[in-house]
């Protein structure tokens, strides 16, 4: 939790000596309240002032980051609800194997999750983790699947096991992963913490209550461990949206620092496809870390990774695409040009109906600032100077023959302002929903004017 000025003045030497640049200790805990120091430009702060002023800055959900590069990113989450701000980073979404599934299966899940690809609204999302669980009883079969499934997909991997002997083999085995071993217990937690920091890998901590957990996390933060994963162990869908609301709570709200790490998650082996969905549901909406699903399924992965682009979208920036000349289909010099915003979901309807038209063309979509286009225009991020202006920047006229351009009906106001700005280029006002361009292209070419 931030401190106030007042709370950071009373660790600071108070001693005047404007060393740091500030008049006196009071106004130098300003500005470190205000984030606009750092307690090292004190060269007289105590041990103590630095221990209390880092902690109080770490984000009450502690960010984890895995795989090589450490791309993967979770946590480091600051609200509860989506729209006080936005959430961070997205729940990682993990397929499963066993060393007891046959070698096809295994073979089959794990190309599926290197291959996988869903593009929604111009982006590509893959899936993140594999899992795999040591079912059997020879710790080196475990370990010997745990490097194919990393030499196969790259992803970072769950270790899951209650063998520690299993898990020491499988850790070593993947170093350089950044992976997590699941899990450590109040038994085990001393002796998996020291694997996970030989191999650099993160811990997931368990227990079968909640004070249990918080045990383990506790003693690991005591000698120094922050890279830890919380993993509950619930028994029913009410329970798992209650222990993940009341735990986040606890970090953000009453700053119960043990408890503030994310989440992994097993959705269960055993439950038929609307219980895994149901489960993985609420991780993607209730704060979940990892979700780890019992087996691909192609169908359910595409709804997951759909509901999560949802929830971890920011609620206050539109999703935009990047302000260009977008070719259509296989556009020519004297292929029609259309105008339109850029915001995604505009984009993606306005060249969707000009690919269904049948026709080529060009898209023109200047800087909107993410708006569509009416409220564009009343914002005056879409007028006829703009869109001059940018058709000048990117040197249309370079590119194309045609000197004609389709503006959308509900801005058919600004076609004056246009013309006298594009002299030599004449404005079509094109329909107002983009379900009309393929009449209005129809239209156009029985005229012979596309
Ligand atoms: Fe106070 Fe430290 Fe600044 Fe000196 S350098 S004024 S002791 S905060």
């Amino acid at each position: 939790m931030a401190l106030t000025g007042l709370q950071i003045q009373k660790l600071l030497p108070k001693t005047n000596c404007r060393e740091c640049g500030s008049n006196t200790c009071m106004a130098f805990a300003m500005k470190l309240a205000a984030k606009k120091a750092e307690i090292a430009e004190c060269p007289y702060a105590s041990e103590e002032a630095i221990r209390v002023l880092s902690e109080a800055s770490e984000p009450p959900v502690r960010g984890i980051a895995l795989g090589p590069e450490r791309t993967l990113k979770l946590g480091e989450e600051t609200v509860l609800y989506r729209h006080e701000k936005t959430f961070f980073h997205q729940t990682a979404l993990a397929v499963n194997i066993k060393d007891t599934d046959p070698p096809g299966i295994i073979e089959e899940t794990l190309a599926a999750v290197r291959d996988y690809r869903l593009e929604r609204i111009g982006e590509i999302f893959g899936i993140d983790m594999v899992a795999v669980t040591h079912a059997g009883t020879d710790a080196n079969i475990f370990a010997a699947l745990a490097k194919r499934a990393w030499e196969t997909t790259g992803r970072p991997l769950v270790l899951r096991s209650t063998s520690p002997t299993a898990l020491k083999a499988a850790a070593s085995a993947v170093k350089g992963s950044r992976s997590v071993l699941s899990a450590a217990t109040p038994e085990t937690v001393d002796e998996l913490h020291i694997l996970a920091k030989e191999n650099d890998h993160v811990l997931a901590v368990t227990a079968p209550d909640l004070d249990g957990i918080f045990k383990c996390a506790s003693k690991l933060r005591e000698v120094g461990f922050r890279n830890i994963l919380l993993q509950f162990q619930t028994s029913s869908l009410a329970e798992e949206f209650q222990t993940n609301s009341a735990v986040r709570r606890a970090a953000l709200k009453d700053a119960v620092k043990p408890l503030g790490y994310p989440f992994l998650r097993f959705l269960n082996h055993d439950a038929d496809v609307l219980e895994i969905a149901a489960g993985a549901i609420t991780e993607i909406d209730k704060y979940g870390g990892i979700c780890v699903l019992p087996a691909f399924d192609p169908a359910l992965m595409a709804t997951l990774m759909t509901l999560r682009l949802n929830i971890y979208t920011d609620p206050q920036k539109p999703i935009q695409v990047e302000p260009k000349v977008y070719p259509i289909g296989e556009p020519q010099p004297d292929s029609p040009i259309f105008v339109t915003t850029n915001f995604s979901l505009t984009y993606f309807t306005v060249s969707g109906e000009i690919e269904n038209s049948g026709t080529s063309g060009w898209l023109v979509v200047p800087e909107c600032e993410g708006m569509s286009v009416l409220t564009a225009w009343a914002a005056g991020k879409f007028s006829g100077a703009s869109i001059a202006k940018f058709v000048k920047e990117v040197r249309l006229e370079n590119q194309v023959s045609t000197r004609e351009i389709v503006i959308p009906g509900y801005v058919a106001q600004i076609s004056g302002e246009l013309e006298e700005n594009l002299p030599g280029w004449k404005v079509l006002v094109g329909p107002q929903d983009a379900a009309d361009i393929e009449s209005f292209v129809k239209m156009q070419n029985a005229k012979g004017k596309m």
